[in-house]
């Protein structure tokens, strides 16, 4: 099992934030879109989600509000990445399910420090995880 699932469709930012995570010494897999995450999320247990919500074939609202009506997956911690700081974006965010909101371009700092407070225990807290690679 893996710590995070990245769900986003842009390859470029798949990679910006793999690379991030595995530094931090998290293991991950990568959706690129709503539609494939809820099949990963269905099919295996994660720590914790990064969703970026402009996306094809599923975007990140609905897919949040999929897992938020998904018994199984209702506690899951969804973390918002959106595109830019659109004025009441954070409270669409919100109000879809997300538990926190990322505006990108967000620093690796920004996206460190959200999921520490979403993860009972950060690899760097000593939690005990290997640092593997990851998908
Ligand atoms: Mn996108």
């Amino acid at each position: 099992m893996s710590d995070i699932l990245i769900v986003e469709d842009n390859p470029v930012n798949q990679k910006l934030i793999a690379f991030l995570l595995a530094r931090a010494g998290y293991t991950y897999e990568v959706a690129e879109n709503g539609l494939v995450a809820l099949e990963r999320l269905r099919a295996a247990p994660y720590h914790l989600v990064l969703m970026d919500m402009m996306m094809p074939v599923m975007n990140g609202f609905d897919a949040v509000r999929a897992i938020r009506a998904d018994a199984k997956l209702r506690h899951l911690p969804v973390i918002a990445l959106t595109a830019n700081a659109l004025k009441g974006e954070d409270e669409k965010c919100r109000a879809a399910g997300c538990d926190a909101y990322i505006a990108k371009p967000y620093s690796k700092e920004q996206v460190l420090k959200a999921i520490a407070k979403m993860l009972p225990a950060s690899p760097a807290a000593g939690g005990g995880r290997g640092a593997g690679g990851g998908a």
